[in-house]
């Protein structure tokens, strides 16, 4: 097992009124996991993950990482962003080394490791281009190399491609099903936060269902369809079918 998420429920406080967001999350993350977490707009997804990577605290339950609580500085674990956050005033590279400067890496090392994970993810000779000239698939890419240099064991990652065209979500999706797949590379696993159910059919071992708030576990689904997944395919309708009827 990797990680844990045992117990945790969240309640938010505003003008006065508590509203209880999430409601005892329980379930495992194990090595090589590719979980998905699926369930209606505001039913506690975001609160979730930002939780398990450490940066918002449970109201009570805990986050165990590797068997231990989870810490926000943790490198092992990295996030991932709908919005891809990166720095408009640094280069594409520059982005990255700032990363793995966080965790205190000599400038030589930074800069190999950038370069390494540039190519992983495509983006070869883009290197000194600052954010505003690239595509959204292309910022995405830089937001996936920034999180993948740090060569984390658990990748987060919130609605990464919900802003993306179709043709480049599908691309980057494949990039990084391969990277998942991949023994020498990180991560070994991913948890994904998305509303698009065909999205979590076509990546996902496992397929969390939240109710609507206050967010609960209704499911925890294992999706047994090989790989390559053809979006085609009947079966995989049928997965897609099933994922729909439980959400409420
Ligand atoms: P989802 O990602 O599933 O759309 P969120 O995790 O963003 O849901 O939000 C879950 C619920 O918690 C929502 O009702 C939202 O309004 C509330 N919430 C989220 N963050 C805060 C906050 N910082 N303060 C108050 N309420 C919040």
């Amino acid at each position: 097992m990797l990680a844990e998420i045992r117990s945790v429920s969240k309640t938010y406080e505003s003008d006065g009124n508590k509203i209880l967001a999430l409601d005892n999350i329980n379930f495992q993350v194990d090595d090589n996991d590719f979980i998905c977490i699926v369930g209606p707009s505001g039913c506690g997804k975001s609160t979730l993950l930002r939780i398990i990577v450490g940066l918002e605290k449970p109201t009570s339950g805990e986050v165990f990482f590797k068997g231990e609580v989870i810490a926000a500085d943790n490198p092992k674990v990295a996030m991932v962003f709908q919005n891809f956050a990166l720095f408009p005033w640094f280069t594409v590279k520059e982005n990255i080394k700032l990363a793995l400067e966080a965790l205190g890496i000599k400038e030589k090392e930074q800069d190999e490791i950038a370069s390494k994970y540039i190519k992983a993810v495509g983006l070869d000779g883009f290197e000194r281009v600052y954010p505003r000239e690239l595509s959204g698939g292309m910022k995405q890419r830089v937001g996936f190399a920034r999180a993948l240099a740090v060569e984390p064991v658990l990748l987060c990652m919130d609605e990464p491609f919900s802003s993306l065209d179709a043709l480049t979500s599908q691309n980057l999706k494949d990039d990084l099903l391969m990277l998942w797949a991949e023994k020498n590379m990180p991560p070994d696993a991913v948890i994904m936060v998305t509303h698009n159910v065909e999205e979590a059919v076509y990546l996902a071992n496992r397929i969390i269902i939240l109710s609507p708030r206050p967010g609960k576990v209704m499911a925890d689904l294992k999706i047994e369809l090989t790989r390559p997944r053809n979006r085609k395919d009947p079966e995989f309708y049928r997965w897609v079918d099933k994922v729909y009827s439980l959400i409420v």
